[in-house]
């Protein structure tokens, strides 16, 4: 503990609740029959680490929690600063009577990525895009190894959002379009939490993991928001309640069976068309958070409110923390205003506006956690495991990550992989940029372009490869005499919003990304990697790009991507998204009426030059061709043809899709798509092994 002592006002030792003998039950009963209704509402309270510029507020408010939001003042950029500052925190906690812990929250929701120096993963679009639910989950353990080592027990991840419309500034947090995908990546909470038990969230490398933002975040209509000029983000979602029940909660019911600790409602509102309501901001809506959360999907952790979103609910604060509360929101991140809201909430029961036993049902949840996390026996920082931040193991993790999140999307004459003895022209505004490469969310709320953390640029990482390459990042420089051109473009930064308003927000490349890669696919054969959050317009272009891949937000690691590039991986990703044509296409997601893509939600070339007997990625490829051929109304599932060493599988699918899956087809050296696995790989695994 920090050598400074607050005075100690009740020693609480020995009493029941400080028993880590007794059941988590007995010790939340016991410690609830002794608080307060002041001390209860404490607990309740969330509140920004740069609010609190008196440290004794800590203990004069009773607070539960402290985070450092997105929006938050300059993070630690050590792992020993994070540790003492949380710490340092804590330490407050002593001069309370029941010297309850804190429990200290942040958004690492692509490795630690509020650290310098940390590992961080690819944004989850990227992750959807491997298809790979055991990597999802090494990728959540490495998260919380690295977060808990700080001092941090808590993470708000991950988002659980299916996005139906990549305007939507938030759409690479999504895992993708489909909620099947969504929920097969979500063995990342037990990456970050463990057991579902919730046994081993007193191990020192794992974290209490957020669901969020329940629910429809990511089917807010263009033009719904009236945030601001966000025009998306924040908006309304308009559905059905069997889309509400199939696309949206589907993901939530499957991270309630997977223990999920906490989830947090999202800013959007909810339009449940007939339901006679309207539009209805989330954070009130009693009927999805009390009535199918907790009470039909039988949630038990806690819910914690987004940041200040309270405060976009109608009428006057007492009206905005009785809904909140009374809708079941457990705790709330005010995130500055932790005075009004601990005043408000003790004068709201007081006058009976919300009631003792929702107080009590909110601090028994809240309480419950703290004590799974060991945060009563443990309350400081275990930094055994910094030293592994960063770690070559945990880079090596992210690297798999980055090279399977690869999705090759054209691959005319084999251009890729590259080989080591041809001369390589490297240009673009993301081919050597970590900044660019990692994304929002990455040491600062809306990241940064440069040289923000330490990893690797995709073309350091083409470099260590061994490849003979030459770099002009604009394509000035003379592009006489080489073999192959491979070009870097896509966004910069952003988070929330809309997204990249520096590019315009209209998923269009920016004029030097058009020029460099005109210029360089004019001059020789050329391979266009595009690292972006979501699909940008290739549109005609496509005709002169001989490969295209979707790099989404790879991470630190860029030699994961030189990986795929120089063959040392094959290329096995698959769209998590459907990529589209043109503007005018957009929202579009994969069974629509008319689909008529570029790329289909699916959509994967492989460089697999051998399928191994059984192996996995032969399976994933078969189940993937079954799925799509299923959605689209095949009334044969399709066969396969296995020549070789080449895989291609064809499908008979039905008039919606033909056109979409059989054009790209066409020239296609090898071809996995995605989907779930079943009953059609059997199939489809007999049809390989007698074509075979
Ligand atoms: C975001 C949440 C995030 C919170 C705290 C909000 O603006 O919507 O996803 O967890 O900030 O940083």
């Amino acid at each position: 503990p920090p050598s400074e002592t607050p005075q100690v006002v009740v020693d609480a030792h020995g009493l029941p609740y400080l028993n880590a003998e007794l059941p988590v039950k007995k010790r939340v009963a016991d410690l609830l029959s002794r608080m307060s209704l002041a001390e209860k509402a404490g607990q309740m309270t969330q509140a920004e680490r740069g609010a609190i510029t008196a440290p004794g507020d800590i203990a004069a408010y009773d607070l539960g929690s402290l985070l450092s939001g997105g929006g938050s003042t300059p993070t630690p950029n050590t792992p020993e600063a994070w540790a003492k500052m949380i710490d340092a925190f804590q330490l407050r906690t002593q001069a309370t009577r029941y010297q309850i812990p804190l429990i200290y929250g942040v958004d690492a929701v692509h490795g630690h990525n509020n650290l310098v120096g940390a590992t961080v993963m690819p944004h989850n679009i990227g992750i959807g895009a491997t298809r790979d639910p055991g990597l999802a989950e090494r990728t959540g353990a490495v998260t919380a190894a690295e977060v808990r080592a700080t001092g941090i027990p808590w993470d708000f991840a991950p988002c659980l959002c299916v996005t139906r419309d990549e305007r939507w500034g938030r759409s690479y947090e999504a895992y993708g379009e489909d909620p099947a995908l969504v929920e097969a990546m979500e063995t990342v909470i037990q990456g970050l939490q463990g057991r579902a038990s919730g046994a081993d969230l007193k191990d020192d490398d794992k974290v209490l993991a957020t669901a969020k933002h329940f629910v429809g975040d990511g089917g807010t209509g263009y033009g719904s928001s009236t945030t601001g000029s966000y025009t998306i983000d924040q908006g309304i979602t308009k559905v059905t309640r069997q889309e509400l029940e199939a696309v949206h909660l589907a993901p939530f019911r499957t991270a309630v069976d997977r223990g999920v600790g906490t989830v947090m409602p999202s800013y959007s509102s909810l339009d449940i068309v007939g339901d006679g309501h309207g539009p209805v901001k989330m954070h009130a809506r009693a009927d999805l958070v009390n009535g199918v959360l907790k009470d039909r999907m039988g949630f038990d952790g806690f819910v914690i409110s987004d940041w200040a979103a309270i405060d976009q609910l109608p009428g006057d604060y007492a009206s905005d923390v009785r809904t909140s509360v009374n809708a079941g929101l457990d705790m709330i991140m005010v995130p500055y205003a932790y005075k009004d809201f601990h005043a408000t909430l003790l004068d709201g029961v007081e006058a009976g506006r919300v009631g003792e036993r929702r107080i009590d049902d909110a601090v028994s949840r809240i309480l419950t956690q703290k004590f799974k996390l060991g945060l009563f026996e443990k309350p400081y920082a275990d930094t055994d495991g910094a030293s592994d931040i960063g770690s070559a193991g945990h880079r090596a993790v992210a690297r798999k990550a980055a090279a399977e999140s690869q999705v090759l999307l054209k691959n005319s004459g084999g251009v890729l992989p590259l080989k080591k003895n041809q001369k390589v022209y490297v240009a673009g505004s993301n081919a050597d940029d970590i900044g660019n490469q990692t994304g929002g969310w990455t040491i600062t709320w809306q990241g940064a372009s440069g040289d923000i953390t330490q990893g690797t640029t995709i073309l350091e990482g083409m470099k260590k490869a061994g490849g003979d390459v030459t770099y002009s990042k604009d394509a000035s420089a003379s592009t006489d005499g080489y073999d192959v051109g491979v070009v870097v473009v896509g966004e910069t930064p952003y988070a929330e919003g809309v997204g990249d308003v520096g590019n315009g927000n209209d998923l269009e490349l920016t004029a030097a990304d058009r020029a460099a890669v005109d210029k360089v696919c004019a001059a020789m054969r050329c391979a266009v990697l595009i690292v972006s959050g979501r699909p940008q317009l290739i549109g005609d272009r496509l005709g002169d790009i001989d490969a295209l891949v979707a790099s989404w937000l790879p991470g630190t690691e860029g030699d994961g991507v030189a990986d795929v590039l120089y063959g040392r991986r094959p290329f096995t990703g698959q769209l998590p998204v459907t990529w589209p044509k043109s503007q005018a296409q957009l929202p579009i997601n994969v069974g629509d009426a008319a689909y008529d893509p570029q790329f289909p939600y699916g959509w994967g070339l492989t460089t697999l030059s051998r399928v191994p007997e059984g192996g996995v990625a032969t399976l994933k490829g078969l189940a993937a061709a079954a799925a799509v051929a299923e959605r689209a109304g095949a009334d044969e599932v399709g066969r396969t043809l296995v020549g070789k060493a080449r895989l291609i599988v064809q499908q008979k699918v039905g008039q919606a899709l033909t056109a979409a899956v059989a054009k790209p087809f066409a020239d296609a050296d090898h071809l996995l798509l995605t989907g779930r696995y079943g009953k059609a790989v059997e199939q489809l695994t007999a049809a390989y092994r007698a074509a075979s």
